[in-house]
């Protein structure tokens, strides 16, 4: 008897672009297991898969660094929500980025907002510059693109979009149109509003990049990346990388993350309305000085959030700076009890960091404050807990930092 003797007939349950997110986040890429009818998907261990006779795989799969059937599976299902033909898993979003710089010739030349996370900050400066590749940072790159590109030298434009920690949104259409009047390909990271908020490819981008241990996964446990994109020969190009450079994530990672996807539409809808009220709260409070959270009507690029997010939604990730400098925006991370003083963001539980001491640190100080990134500036990650509670949380953080520095007989300029 044959495996195909044996199949339970189920019936044809792909998911197609006519089911929305949700339907869509639970059902693409996870077939019935043929054999046992399991609903979930069996964890592949394998790192090697039987052929019949020289050259004929049993299956469609050879080795495991080429793929496996979890992270094919994974990657069915990023492809369905960034409306893809096509998604590469990769080990991390650090891989993800490298791979996609190694895809670039000796000589080329990238355009990338200023503010990018500092991974790849430090791979752009530290990393690509040694293969050849040189990267010119712009603070406001839908105004300078025109002057920034080099005829025949500029290959790619990389754009985070909220970026990190500002939270600053650029317009990927008028970037987008711009490049491709010179033949030059869009990046979006797109990590921090993950695909439920906004689906960077629907505004013209060439491959949106993801951060798979944030959003998508969801659950602090899983460091992983993925890219996606539509074009034929882009995929040509970067499977051969994926498998040359084998930096891949596990069978066991792949299954994880993608069990954490299947309900990202819940986990964003609920940071998105978590970051809307503890970014209310901040705003209304009198010791800090500004908020960025593109939620808010009062974020200078709102209207792009109108535009570019789902239900213009602000998301989970918001900055604010805080009265009386780094030493209160490190007492704040000290004095909340719910947020976690935490680098990362996109897990269900809140975290708290100051990015000028920690995720930015590896920034130059003048590079730094440059892209709007001050010793007073406290980044926080809503998760999933009630949104009553991270307020009042923030609430009370802020006044014992107050009062903490009247008793230490401190100027905080407030006082
Ligand atoms: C975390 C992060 C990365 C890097 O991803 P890793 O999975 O940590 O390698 C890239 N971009 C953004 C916006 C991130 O937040």
């Amino acid at each position: 008897m044959t495996f195909s003797d044996q199949a339970i007939e189920t019936p044809p349950r792909a998911p197609s672009p006519v089911h929305r997110f949700g339907t869509l986040a639970v059902h693409a890429g996870s077939p019935h297991d043929p054999v046992t009818g399991a609903v979930i998907e069996p964890i592949s261990l394998s790192t090697t898969f039987a052929q019949s006779s020289v050259g004929n795989p049993v299956g469609v799969y050879e080795y495991v660094r080429s793929s496996n059937p979890n992270r094919t599976n994974f990657e069915t299902a990023v492809a369905a929500l960034e409306h893809a033909r096509y998604a590469l898993a990769f080990s991390s979003g650090s891989a993800t980025t490298a791979t996609i710089l190694q895809s670039l010739a000796s000589g080329s030349h990238v355009v990338s907002v200023s503010d990018v996370y500092g991974g790849t900050h430090r791979y752009f400066t530290k990393v690509a510059s040694a293969h050849g590749v040189s990267v010119t940072f712009s603070p406001s790159i839908a105004l300078e693109i025109e002057d920034l590109i080099r005829p025949d030298e500029t290959k790619l434009i990389w754009i985070e979009s909220p970026s990190n920690p500002t939270l600053s949104l650029v317009d990927i259409r008028a970037v987008a149109d711009v490049a491709h009047r010179h033949g030059i390909q869009v990046v979006v990271d797109n990590t921090f509003l993950s695909p439920y908020i906004q689906n960077p490819l629907d505004h013209g981008a060439d491959i949106v990049v993801h951060s798979v241990t944030k959003y998508i996964n969801g659950h602090s446990d899983v460091l992983m990346g993925a890219a996606a994109f539509n074009s034929a020969s882009l995929y040509e190009r970067l499977s051969f990388l994926q498998n040359a450079i084998g930096a891949v994530p596990s069978a066991f990672d792949c299954w994880l993350a993608h069990r954490g996807m299947k309900t990202l539409h819940l986990r964003a809808r609920e940071a998105s309305r978590n970051g809307t009220m503890v970014a209310r709260a901040l705003q209304s409070s009198p010791h800090v000085l500004a908020v960025n959270y593109p939620g808010l009507p009062s974020h200078a690029q709102h209207a792009i959030a109108l535009k570019q997010h789902r239900n213009g939604m602000g998301g989970g990730m918001l900055s604010f700076r805080i009265k009386g400098g780094k030493p209160a925006a490190e007492r704040f991370c000290q004095e909340t009890k719910i947020f976690t003083l935490a680098e990362s963001l996109g897990g269900v539980e809140s975290l708290v960091e100051v990015p000028g001491s920690m995720t930015h640190a590896g920034i130059p100080q003048d590079q730094r404050e440059a892209a709007g990134v001050f010793d007073d500036m406290v980044r926080i990650s809503c998760g999933v807990e009630d949104g009553e509670d991270l307020v009042q949380d923030v609430v009370r953080a802020l006044e014992r930092v107050v009062v903490g520095s009247k008793l230490n007989g401190q100027t905080n300029g407030y006082a």
